[in-house]
């Protein structure tokens, strides 16, 4: 049991942070996508902690984060011409690339994988503690597993107080959902997650952008899986979440004849509810606003003790995308098509 420390982001707090890791030890750590759960990648016993702190299924991959292109070579056993592109083009920033991995990498990092998950990320504070550190940090989403991605270091210490040693707080994260993860394969990008960095960005690099079936369905139990991390209950708050397509107008209807106690909506504009009385959270009308937004208002409906959320159904062009796939699995795929 530890007693968590909540570091700021000044240089003497990356070094003590950066100390902890070198000692083998897992930190919370601020990106620009959610905050992560940071450990020495190539420390087999550190990377456990991390799976042990999450309660997270041992064949469920940890993303590799890299501060400097050269230390891509010890983690990646290829570098296709395409990588090096998106690499150029997108980091800093969130795009996860899955690659086939070196020995270096141990098995427990890789979720058994023979390939393995980069990605350098953008936040400042991010790439401080990995260059203090000196080696890549392996940081999966730093909440427990299951639940909401964690958007600000509240958040950690909520999943996390007692379970980890510190965390660094470096404010609101950005984007508000994970980086975008891609596959190379048949000449072709392949989405296996989406994120900020969408399909229509990569469509430059490549014109052959593929969408793993994974993103928009439920994956059966025992089906192989492009994306091992597809396949299990996510993004869940302990309410029951319900996915309502359909106009602001027919919202307002479903919300007004079917909202009792319990209830509490996520909608993307105050009108949304036609001037029902009902608990809620308003988080933007654009796409980009309401991926920055998602997880916190699943956490408040949690906070406010609802029983049941009631959510509007968002776009699913361009970041939208990234919104839809997270709520979707936070609904348990449960949609009222109105
Ligand atoms: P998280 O670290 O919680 O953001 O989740 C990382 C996710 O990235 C995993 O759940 C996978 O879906 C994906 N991922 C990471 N590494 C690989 C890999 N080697 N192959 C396929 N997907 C990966
Ligand atoms: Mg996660």
């Amino acid at each position: 049991m530890f007693d968590t420390e909540l570091l700021d982001g000044s240089e003497g707090s990356v070094r003590r942070a950066a100390a902890l890791i070198q000692s083998g030890e897992v930190v919370g750590m601020p990106t620009e996508t959610v905050y992560g759960l940071a450990a020495n990648a190539f420390d087999p016993a550190a990377v456990a902690k991390i799976f042990a702190a999450k309660e997270r299924p041992a064949d469920n991959p940890l993303i590799v984060h890299i501060s400097d292109l050269t230390m891509i070579s010890d983690i990646a056993a290829e570098l296709p011409q395409i990588a090096v592109t998106c690499a150029k083009k997108f980091w800093p920033g969130p795009l996860t690339m899955v690659l086939p991995k070196t020995p270096n990498v141990p098995y427990i990092t890789s979720g058994g994988l023979d390939t393995v998950g980069v990605r350098m990320p953008s936040h400042p504070l991010a790439l401080a503690l990995i260059s203090a550190a000196g080696t890549p940090l392996a940081a999966p989403s730093a909440n427990l597993s299951g639940s909401p991605s964690p958007t600000c270091a509240a958040h950690v210490m909520k999943d996390m107080s007692g379970r980890i040693p510190a965390v660094i707080d470096g404010g609101e994260c950005d984007a508000g959902v994970e980086s975008t993860v891609i596959c190379f394969e048949d000449g072709a990008i392949k989405i296996l997650r989406p994120g900020r960095i969408t399909a229509q960005m990569l469509a430059e690099v490549n014109p052959d952008v593929r969408i793993d079936k994974g993103v928009l369905h439920a994956v059966d139990n025992g089906e192989r899986v492009a994306s091992p991390g597809m396949k299990y209950k996510h993004y869940a708050p302990k309410a029951k979440v319900t996915i309502i397509d359909g106009s602001r107008e027919q919202f307002a209807a479903y919300v007004s004849r079917n909202a009792y106690n319990g209830t509490f909506c996520i909608v993307f504009d105050e009108a949304d509810l036609g001037g029902a009385e009902v608990p809620h959270i308003v988080i933007g009308g654009t796409s980009e606003e309401q991926a920055h937004g998602l997880f916190a208002a699943l956490r408040e409906a949690d906070e406010r003790g609802a029983e049941e959320v009631l959510t509007r159904c968002p776009k699913t062009d361009g970041v939208g995308l990234a919104v839809y796939n997270r709520l979707i699995r936070a609904a348990a795929f449960r949609v009222v098509k109105l």
